[in-house]
């Protein structure tokens, strides 16, 4: 039996003031932002599903991002903290010094309303990331599940994917128009899955073509990522219900309904 050995990294934590180069609204749900900035020189992401933290301005206005202590991150006292949300290096171009993010325009929150508005020349503060899974790359198949904050993530995961690697990829999306190209070297079966209306955390378009999949024989990795109660109800049915073993298997809320991303259980 393969080991299938996940690699656990981490990173020196540092926090970074960078400034908005460009934005290209992808789809009329998603937003890409591209950053740079002396300050992100050295930035280093070595998993697809690696995040950072990212620092949106205060009531003020301000950026108000810890600093390091001696007793690690500390905030300047007296000062209105900036709201802090995760968020996927969607891509880091280390020649030209650039980093891409994708947000989802999902209309409430400061991130969202922060990245519906963005333009270039403005600042924001970014944390990490702190650390990395390297999901082990000897698995005989791979599922990737996730909704439309799981698409930096996935459509990362399939560009490094290498060519001899077999993956099926569920992705629900508001409407057909928030599709996008998710270009990959690997032999890729991707399904996109519409809601059409339905909200994101009462949809289970992509519960069922969960449980319809068709799995080939050997080794499988599931990564789920969605809303809390979905991917923790997508974990418990793949480990009852199919004895997935829990180190093949990656489920993790990515926001939660009802409640900002800030008191997330991560
Ligand atoms: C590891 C990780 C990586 C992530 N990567 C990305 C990424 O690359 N791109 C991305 O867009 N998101 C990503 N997310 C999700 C993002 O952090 C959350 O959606 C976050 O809540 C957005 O913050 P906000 O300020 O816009 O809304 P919040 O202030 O957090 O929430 C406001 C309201 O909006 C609701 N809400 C939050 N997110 C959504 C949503 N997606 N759809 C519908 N309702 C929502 C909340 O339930 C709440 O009622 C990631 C999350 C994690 C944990």
């Amino acid at each position: 039996m393969t080991a299938h050995t996940h690699q656990t990294l981490r990173h020196p934590l540092k926090f970074r003031t960078l400034q908005v180069l460009r934005v290209e609204q992808l789809t009329p749900h998603m937003q890409r932002v591209v950053f740079g900035g002396d300050e992100l020189h050295g930035f280093i992401s070595a998993a697809p599903d690696d995040h950072v933290k990212l620092f949106f301005p205060n009531t003020s206005g301000d950026i108000v991002t810890p600093v390091m202590g001696s007793n690690g991150p500390e905030y300047p006292p007296g000062r209105d903290y900036s709201p802090m949300r995760d968020y996927t290096p969607r891509h880091y171009d280390v020649s030209r010094n650039e980093l891409t993010i994708d947000f989802v325009l999902h209309g409430d929150g400061p991130a969202s309303l922060w990245a519906a508005r963005a333009e270039r020349g403005q600042q924001i503060g970014m944390g990490g990331p702190r650390g990395s899974v390297v999901i082990a790359n000897d698995f005989d198949h791979y599922v990737l599940i996730g909704d439309e904050t799981a698409l930096p993530a996935i459509g990362r995961w399939l560009a490094e994917m290498p060519e001899t690697t077999t993956a099926d990829v569920l992705v629900e999306i508001p409407d057909a128009e928030d599709r996008q190209p998710l270009p990959s070297p690997a032999q890729v079966t991707l399904t996109w899955l519409e809601r059409r209306g339905t909200s994101a955390d009462r949809s289970e378009l992509l519960e069922h073509a969960l449980r319809a999949l068709r799995i080939p024989a050997g080794d499988t990795f599931y990564w789920i990522a969605t809303e809390s109660r979905r991917a923790r109800n997508m974990r418990q049915w793949l480990s009852l219900e199919r004895n997935v073993p829990k180190d093949w298997l990656k489920a993790k809320g990515y926001w939660k309904t009802g409640a900002d991303d800030s008191d997330d259980d991560g």
